[in-house]
């Protein structure tokens, strides 16, 4: 009965692979793990590799728990590891997946190191290092992403064939100095974009270039150039056309933009886009808590504090439970603002306490040393802070020109 089944798994493999279906890929990949099929059948990885693909960018099927999914994942990976089967890249997959619950999670950490363990050539190391080193910069280890990124460009100076990677080098070399050095960021930035020119056909390479015109918005945004921001997240959007995470994003960074600054109508429409995006791929890292602090800011314009409490709540709820350091402080500070404001001090204390401990511990001290260095990115959350809803609106500054009829939102459930 079981070698019956296992004979007939390779052609409903071939059909859910056919079919391209996360749910069933699921399905399909959960069977073949139950019933033990052979690692070593070509069919066996491509169908891990697809699964993780379509988890990643259409999203998790409704019913199927992210735990199951991961579990199952973890496990045919492992099995064809131990099989001696390449499974570098595949490693990569799971920590992507990993990076939509917790970006900076123990599991996404343990992923990308598998695949840095377990890679078997230069390109493939480069690859798995490459992550780490934006493992590093999501979690504030900005010493040790500069020490990863020095270990990348020594790898791609002995290695042929590197010079695609040489865009997402330039990028995450950008990342680390995004809060610390704005001038040689932009200038690592623009370089990344003229690297990824001519391999503008691979997606990868693509998505490079993309998170670099992001980056060169929110530097565009800091310097009040509102209009110029929106031009860079709007090509960001074009390049990135696959990724519905990197899309919500890229919608996010505009409707906070508008909020501040533009027609409250054409800010609704982007955050929109944006819950429509994350929905879909099921965005529960640090996306949505960014989300629902834009969307407590915009309550806050709109002159409905009660929502925005419970909005600024949740987003630091969020931001507590996916290590995303950054977002605690900034949270913490604009609540501890609006209790103030609505005279509760000792609310506003308790949360002003939380925001220095979360500094003190994630952001000045890395490794058991102190890193003064970074008190510049507590000054870039400043500016952000200020959150107390004006009197009298003062006329928008700048009109969104993606083109999209902004007074008709996107209808979805
Ligand atoms: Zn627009």
């Amino acid at each position: 009965m079981r070698a019956r089944a296992l004979e007939l798994l390779p052609r409903a493999i071939e059909h859910d692979l056919a079919n391209g279906d996360a749910g069933n890929l699921f399905d399909s990949l959960a069977n073949a793990v139950g019933q033990c099929m052979d690692p070593r059948h070509p069919l066996f990885a491509e169908l891990v590799r697809r699964a993780l693909e379509a988890r990643i960018t259409q999203g998790i099927g409704r019913g199927q728990s992210d735990e199951a999914f991961a579990g199952v994942a973890e496990t045919a990976v492992g099995t064809l590891m131990s099989a001696g089967v390449r499974v570098a890249d595949l490693w990569l997959l799971v920590a992507a997946y990993h990076a939509h619950y917790d970006n900076g999670g123990e599991r996404r950490r343990r992923s990308i190191r598998k695949a840095v363990e377990s890679s078997q050539d230069a390109l493939e190391r480069l690859r798995a290092e490459l992550i780490l080193a934006k493992f590093h910069i999501d979690t504030s280890e900005y010493r040790a992403a500069h020490s990863v990124l020095d270990g990348c460009e020594n790898l791609m100076r002995r290695s042929r064939d590197t010079d695609r990677y040489r865009a997402d080098l330039h990028c995450s070399r950008a990342m680390s100095y995004f809060y610390a050095d704005s001038g040689r960021a932009e200038e690592l930035f623009r370089q990344a974009i003229q690297e990824a020119e001519p391999y503008r056909d691979d997606p990868d390479v693509a998505q490079s270039a993309a998170q670099a015109h992001h980056y060169l918005g929110r530097l565009a945004y800091s310097r009040g150039e509102f209009g110029e921001a929106i031009e860079q997240y709007l090509e960001a959007q074009e390049l990135s056309t696959g990724r519905l995470t990197g899309r919500g994003f890229h919608h996010l960074r505009i409707a906070e933009i508008l909020i501040e600054y533009g027609e409250q109508d054409e800010a609704y429409y982007h955050l929109n886009e944006c819950a429509y995006f994350f929905r879909r791929v099921y965005q529960v890292s640090n996306g949505e808590a960014q989300l629902d602090h834009a969307s407590a800011r915009w309550e806050l314009k709109a002159g409905r504090p009660d929502k925005a409490f419970e909005l600024l709540e949740s987003a630091l709820g969020k931001a507590a439970g996916t290590s995303f350091s950054r977002g605690v402080i900034q949270y913490s500070f604009e609540l501890a603002r609006l209790h103030l404001s609505h005279r509760r001090p000792f609310r506003a204390f308790r949360l002003l306490w939380r925001a220095a401990v979360t500094l003190l511990v994630t952001e000045l001290i890395e490794n058991g040393r102190p890193a003064f260095g970074k008190i510049r990115t507590i000054l870039t959350l400043v500016p952000h802070i200020g959150v107390v809803p004006r009197r009298s609106r003062p006329r928008p500054q700048v009109a969104c020109t993606c083109g999209a009829d902004h007074v008709r939102p996107r209808v979805w459930t």
